[in-house]
């Protein structure tokens, strides 16, 4: 006789999704066209349930495009089970194909599925890293995220945050390699070392996806050359992201890990970037590449190919929430990215991240993203910060 099948945990319905727009303090991106602290790159995302519960997530893209995103799934997710985020993310992935795939509805579905791996969390009592792969550390050293100044405003920026506890500090972006002037991007490396903390870290990030990137491969192979010179951990995003083939080739030839993939997203698109061998460390961002659930694949995909993974969730405290959760999920985690100086990551949660004397993060352990927003502080940079936590219907 079939035994009738028992549920252990009721469903829980998802009754409303809220898109919450940042802006007021947007920090600049050192993109040639600059962001301006009005503009909204971020968006919040509160996703609703009949019981009481309400997941939240953070999107990478214009607040706009995530409204109209939203719009667009939400008859897809009214009324679903929000304790299944990798069938009800797949649900959206399978039926968005048509209107985006890959563009600004993954990078909403992004949001969507953080906050549903939130809720599934806060349902169970377990923090996320239980549910997608366990805890293998307590704490993981964040390393300090700031973009390339002048040589002496460089030094300055990097002891500014050296004062405030970080060991590992990355510099990218801004004027590095757009001046055709190797002297002058040597400088600002050589300026950022000065100020390195006893075993401090520095990584270089070209910042290539930025538009009109001027350089190919041959730039790529003497800065390499360059900054292994100064010792620097990684050469991030050195090539547009679609060269596939001058990435192979740089990383055979360079002597420093060659970094990138934070602008791609789906899955199946980091593949062949891992298959042909593209990357020492890939860098996919929770916020854009689908959330949590294809995130933890492509961290999954990296180990098995033996290349590092290291997450690109920093611009929000809820990417970075995200972030800290799968770096405790998997063996060989050692680093997340964190933005210097950030309003939405240091003044959005009622209990701040806190970096120990160590210079570490410690990685939440109580339910969900184990994070929680502080209303207020929400409201400076979001009108509609109230809808993210009380249900209108
Ligand atoms: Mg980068």
């Amino acid at each position: 006789m079939i035994k009738e099948r028992s549920q252990a945990i009721a469903p829980v319905r998802i009754t409303e999704i809220v898109a919450a727009p940042l802006f007021g303090d947007s920090p600049p991106g050192g993109w040639s066209n600059e962001i301006t602290p009005s503009d909204s790159i971020h968006t919040l995302i509160a996703v609703h349930t009949d019981a009481g519960i309400t997941g939240y997530g953070s999107v990478f893209t214009d607040g706009r495009l995530t409204e109209s995103a939203v719009a667009q799934l939400a008859p897809l997710l009214l009324g679903e089970n929000a304790l299944e985020p990798e069938r009800v993310s797949e649900k959206l992935h399978q039926n968005s194909f048509w209107f985006g795939r890959g563009g600004t509805l993954t990078h909403a579905i992004s949001g969507i599925d953080i906050a549903l791996w939130d809720i599934l969390g806060k349902a169970t009592g377990l923090p996320v890293c239980m549910l997608v792969g366990g805890r293998h550390r307590e704490k993981v050293q964040p390393y300090c995220s700031v973009l390339m100044e002048e040589p002496g405003e460089m030094a300055a920026v990097i002891a500014r945050y050296r004062e405030q506890g970080f060991r590992a500090f990355k510099i990218g972006w801004g004027p590095f390699g757009r001046r055709d002037d190797p002297r002058r991007d040597e400088a600002i490396v050589a300026a950022a070392l000065t100020e390195l903390p006893e075993g401090g870290k520095l990584f270089v990030d070209a910042g290539a996806s930025d538009a009109y990137w001027p350089n190919g491969l041959k730039w790529a192979l003497r800065t390499a050359d360059m900054l292994a010179e100064h010792g620097v951990g990684w050469f991030e995003e050195p090539l547009v992201p679609d060269a596939l083939e001058d990435f192979v080739t740089l990383r055979k030839a360079s002597r420093l890990p060659i970094a990138g993939g934070e602008v791609m997203t789906r899955r199946q698109s980091f593949l062949p970037y891992l298959v042909r061998g593209a990357f020492d460390i890939v860098q996919p961002d929770v916020t854009k590449v689908g959330g949590l659930s294809e995130q933890r694949r492509i961290m999954h995909m990296a180990q098995d190919f033996g290349v590092r993974y290291v997450g690109h969730g920093w611009n929000t405290a809820l990417g970075l929430a995200a972030d800290l959760q799968l770096a405790t999920a998997q063996p060989n985690v050692d680093l997340v990215e964190y933005i210097g100086g950030s309003a939405y990551v240091d003044g959005l949660l009622a209990d701040p991240f806190q970096l120990d004397a160590d210079g570490m993060l410690a990685i939440p352990d109580t339910p969900g993203l184990g994070v929680t927003l502080d209303p207020e502080k929400v409201a400076r940079y979001s009108p509609q910060a109230g809808r993210l936590f009380s249900q209108t219907k």
